[in-house]
């Protein structure tokens, strides 16, 4: 089956792969854990594992694929499927040739992009954007990564845009994950939401973020175990959320008084999970801040899921060559 494709979401904690048809309907899938040591040796052969189990799953081979796209954190260089900087995966600071190394582990053409980048496609192509010819996704989850389509095109900048859980709140704000202050990662990111429930809790206030924790057997708040403390009336967690909304709220709606875009998609573990009354509240939190506050744009939760990211990988892996209208060498033509 020569478009049958294979899309791998790489993530800090989980590999999602899944093979889709040629109208990217899932045909099977599979996740795994995120290797925690070693070095990207160990997350490739995790990684094909997935792949292979994906396919297993489907009823064919990886070499029947027509090829497989990976989203990957960290810097990717598109034409050559390297990736260099990945910090929340072992090891993995200098440039690894990520597309060479599982091509030939599944004996196919792999292609890699930004992890966001890919599920804002995802998501422009098949999901919540199909609608609209500019959007920006807003992905709430971890961290918080944003994606930006402009006139049907990705916009990837120098490499470096579309860092949305970066733009600046509150000036001389809180401490971010990336180390600066004021971000809107800062009050949003699950990360950075979870450091400041342990400060709060260690201050004397009353919360069972933790004890929810402990009794699922996690590690970390998921964004499950927020939802569940929110249905408790958990009035840390509800606090903490509600701050995390007003600083998406001025952050989107910053994003937006620049972009102009006519939607913000909103995805990632939180924002799926919390699902669109979350993403109204988000709306209303950026009506505010709107510079064109009667015509806001359109927002809305993510339409493709868990397997977004996976599922908008497999996009790369459609044609000869992958979507790089973004690369300097194509624009030229
Ligand atoms: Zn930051």
């Amino acid at each position: 089956m020569a478009t049958t494709r294979g899309g791998i979401d790489l993530g800090g904690t989980k590999i999602e792969a899944v093979v889709v048809d040629g109208r990217s309907k899932v045909l099977g899938s599979a996740r795994r854990p995120t290797p925690t040591e070693g070095g990207p040796p160990d997350v490739v052969a995790q990684m094909a594992a997935a792949m292979v189990e994906a396919c297993t799953s489907a009823g064919l081979e990886s070499s029947e694929l027509r090829g497989v796209g990976v989203g990957s954190p960290g810097l990717v260089d598109p034409q050559t499927g390297a990736v260099s900087s990945a910090l929340n995966l072992p090891n993995w600071d200098q440039e690894y040739p990520l597309a060479e190394d599982l091509g030939k582990a599944l004996s196919s053409v792999v292609r890699v992009g930004n992890d966001v980048q890919v599920a804002t496609d995802g998501e422009f192509s098949l999901g919540a954007g199909r609608p609209y010819k500019s959007i920006l996704g807003v992905f709430w989850g971890t961290g918080v990564g944003g994606g930006i389509i402009l006139d049907g095109k990705p916009w990837i900048g120098r490499g470096g845009a579309a860092e949305i859980g970066h733009v600046v709140v509150k000036v001389g704000g809180a401490r971010c994950p990336c180390g600066r202050r004021g971000c809107m990662e800062a009050y949003a990111g699950r990360a950075a939401m979870e450091a400041y429930a342990r400060k709060q809790m260690k201050r004397g206030k009353k919360t069972d973020l933790f004890e929810l924790m402990e009794e699922r057997g996690r590690t970390r708040l998921t964004s499950g175990i927020w939802w569940r403390a929110l249905e408790r009336g958990d009035r840390l967690a509800t606090n903490i959320i509600d701050r995390a909304i007003v600083a998406l709220g001025a952050g989107v709606a910053s994003a937006v008084n620049v972009l102009d875009v006519e939607a913000v998609i909103v995805g990632g573990g939180i924002g799926v999970r919390f699902g669109q009354p979350y993403v109204d509240r988000i709306a209303q939190a950026m009506q505010p801040h709107l510079f064109n506050d009667t015509r806001p744009p359109d927002v809305r939760v993510a339409e493709l899921g868990d397997l977004g990211g996976a599922i908008g990988a497999a996009l790369l892996a459609r044609g000869p060559r992958p979507r790089t209208s973004r690369s300097p060498r194509l624009a030229a033509v």
